[in-house]
């Protein structure tokens, strides 16, 4: 039977895999804590454990976990820009749930556009207090404005459908075009340029860490509204900062923050928060900060799970796994697999 220990677990995670698990087949033992230099050592006995967007899974905590006997984590998200792949090679299989509903985050993301562009996150609060007045409210008609998506894989896609729904027109940005999708590609300078709201959907990569930074923001058009469901670290916090002080952006949406592993999914209503950069985006009216919940739905959920569980007994089976991934599968789009080694190493 393997053992499993996740970490950094919510409510949600422990109801929705207690749920799916084969009590025969799995141990599991869910804690709260992240995982961290700290926390590593909790995983002693379990050959695997399980991680979410905001675990460390640096060099240092992965050489603490192999000391400890794990041999594999279970990624339960899309994203691995918390995990040193150098460090895992050859030590520690790692693998992920590399889609489970891009429509969760695309339908949100359309969500929080729509919002901070007519306000119905204010409105909200002020019919709560029996205050009628629409004054502040006016937004702009999306329909025959030009919207500008940086990564066109699974989210960028059905977002740019969406927003075709709303009669924008569609320009995009990727390193990787993909031929089967209808998209007008343009250079990143131009989509900065050229788009009335831009919407990142692209990984946390070296390439594309801080790609709304200072010069790109100078790009923007007056008003233009900013969207970001990826990964907080794409934005550079204080130029973004900076731009919304002297009025160059309309409105910014964010699901997720640069810093965000101190204060997402917790409850820190009766701390003091120290983080100024957050304090200080969440008071200007024309920013929405949500604390990473995109992917939150039953469907997403439920891809989550399956395939997290799934991928957990492939590696039992000593079968194929589907969704390892490597430095090398980073670094070169493939790595050393074969008909006869099945995995990345
Ligand atoms: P995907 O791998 O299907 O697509 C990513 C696209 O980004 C690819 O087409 C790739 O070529 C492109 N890309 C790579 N480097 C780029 C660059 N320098 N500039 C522009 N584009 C670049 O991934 P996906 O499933 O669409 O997910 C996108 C991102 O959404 C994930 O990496 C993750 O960070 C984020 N995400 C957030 C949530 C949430 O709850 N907020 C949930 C799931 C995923």
């Amino acid at each position: 039977m393997m053992k499993i220990t996740f970490y950094d677990t919510k409510p949600y995670d422990r109801e929705w895999f207690t749920k799916f698990t084969p009590v025969d087949d799995y141990k599991i033992r869910f804690i709260e804590s992240k995982l961290n230099i700290d926390t590593a050592v909790l995983a002693k006995g379990s050959e695997a454990i399980c991680i979410f967007v905001n675990d460390d899974a640096s060099a240092p905590v992965i050489d603490a976990l192999y000391e400890a006997g794990v041999r594999l984590i279970l990624l339960r998200c899309a994203g691995y820009n918390n995990v040193d792949f150098q460090a895992a090679y050859k030590k520690i299989h790692v693998v992920r749930v590399p889609a489970y509903s891009p429509y969760a985050v695309a339908e949100y993301a359309s969500g929080l556009l729509l919002s901070i562009n007519r306000k119905i996150h204010r409105a909200y609060m002020r019919t709560k207090e029996y205050n009628f007045s629409i004054s502040g409210f006016m937004g702009m008609d999306l329909n025959g404005k030009t919207a500008g998506i940086i990564g066109t894989g699974k989210i960028g896609r059905i977002m740019m459908d969406i927003l075709r729904g709303y009669g924008m027109h569609i320009i995009a940005y990727d390193p990787h075009p993909n031929p089967d999708i209808e998209a007008q590609y343009v250079s990143l300078d131009t989509v900065f340029a050229e788009a009335d709201v831009i919407s990142l959907h692209c990984p946390l990569t070296p390439e594309t860490k801080h790609i709304v930074n200072e010069e790109h923001l100078a790009l923007m058009k007056r008003n233009a509204i900013l969207v970001n469901t990826s990964r907080g670290a794409l934005v550079d916090t204080k130029a973004l900062i900076q731009a919304i002080y002297t009025r160059k952006i309309g409105g910014v949406a964010l699901d997720v923050y640069e810093e965000e592993d101190e204060y997402f999914f917790e409850d820190r209503s009766n701390d003091i928060v120290e983080d100024d950069e957050l304090v200080r985006l969440m008071s200007f009216p024309n920013v929405i900060v949500t604390s990473h919940q995109a992917f939150l739905t039953e469907e997403a959920m439920t891809g989550i799970v399956t395939t997290t569980l799934a991928n957990a007994e492939a590696y039992v089976k000593d079968d194929f796994l589907a969704n390892e991934i490597c430095y090398r599968c980073i670094e070169f789009g493939k790595c050393n697999r074969n008909e006869t080694r099945k995995n990345c190493f």
